[in-house]
């Protein structure tokens, strides 16, 4: 095994980690060990594969061993909330739970995907404002970005969806929760275009461009322009088929992995109360 260099793991180190499936692709534990070695912090930070029927007796054996927080991805996100004391305001107006602060031996829910959408927004200087927004997909990334673009005030917001009911489900949501006017649709190339072409913001909320599906863009090519913004969730690669293309275009580009750090430095303050330097986070994934 790998030794780790500069911690050192002794009695009274404290657990943090990440419970999900899958989560072998995971960077989140090279940036929370980076920032906790940074601040000399005695935390260090695991992945856990935990499946659905295993959730409750992981979240157990977390609070017997005292962890100061965890992170929660898919398939968990929504199901943990019903084995948490509290949920923040955030979180529970999305209804979705991608980080737990353990205070006291209470477990407290937040959602700090919201935050990482806003963070890319802001690092690619792009205003959301009176923007009408494409999503595509209708998953958790689909729902954090639809609630970013609502609060920052976005005019309206499409979403297309391979499952028509769940782009349904997350259009009434939107509608209901902010008064936005919101659109929805089922997920084919005639859509795809119709839509792009009114849209000033067009989002790729599917895991296609991802690692496993590296050469696929579910957005062709030929429907992006000079003056759109292009957002790919998808933050492995960094460079997905779709932002390779919209930089060709001469979009302008917003990036998944910006969303992640984003996400991941607001879950840092929350556990540290620290504002982790983001700088060591783009340095360890190559990206400065
Ligand atoms: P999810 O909740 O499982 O949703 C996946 C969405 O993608 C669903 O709308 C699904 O449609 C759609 N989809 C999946 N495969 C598809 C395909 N072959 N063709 C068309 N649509 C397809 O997952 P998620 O949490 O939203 O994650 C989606 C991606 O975002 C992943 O790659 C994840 O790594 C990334 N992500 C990034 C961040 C970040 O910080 N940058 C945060 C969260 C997630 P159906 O409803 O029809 O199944």
């Amino acid at each position: 095994m790998k030794s780790l260099k500069n911690f050192e793991i002794n009695a009274e180190t404290k657990l943090a980690c990440l419970i999900g499936d899958p989560i072998e692709k995971s960077f989140s534990p090279k940036i929370y060990n980076a920032w906790f070695n940074h601040f000399k912090l005695n935390y260090v930070y695991l992945a856990f594969k935990i499946p659905p029927f295993k959730l409750k007796e992981a979240i157990n054996g977390l609070c017997i061993l005292n962890v100061i927080g965890f992170n929660v991805t898919i398939p968990h996100k929504i199901s943990i909330i019903n084995f948490l004391d509290e949920i923040d305001s955030q979180a529970k107006n999305i209804g979705a739970v991608n980080t737990v602060l353990n205070k006291n031996d209470k477990l407290i829910g937040f959602n700090t995907d919201i935050d990482g959408v806003f963070y890319a927004f802001d690092k690619a200087n792009v205003s959301i404002n009176d923007n009408t927004c494409l999503i595509i997909g209708a998953g958790g990334a689909a729902k954090a970005c639809a609630h970013a673009f609502s609060i920052r005030k976005c005019e309206k917001i499409i979403i297309l969806n391979r499952s028509l009911e769940k782009a349904i489900l997350l259009s009434k949501e939107i509608k209901e929760k902010y008064g936005i006017e919101s659109l929805y649709g089922e997920l084919n190339k005639e859509n795809i275009k119709k839509f792009s072409n009114i849209s000033d913001i067009i989002v790729n909320a599917t895991p296609l461009g991802s690692y496993y599906a590296l050469n696929e863009s579910i957005i062709p090519k030929d429907f992006l322009r000079k003056g759109l913004v292009v957002f790919d969730v998808v933050y492995n690669p960094t460079k997905t088929k779709l932002i390779k293309d919209a930089i060709d275009k001469n979009a302008k580009v917003v990036y998944g992995i910006d969303m992640l750090i984003g996400q991941a430095s607001k879950a840092f303050k929350i556990w540290t109360g620290l504002e982790p330097p983001i700088e060591i986070a783009l340095k360890l994934l190559n990206l400065s």
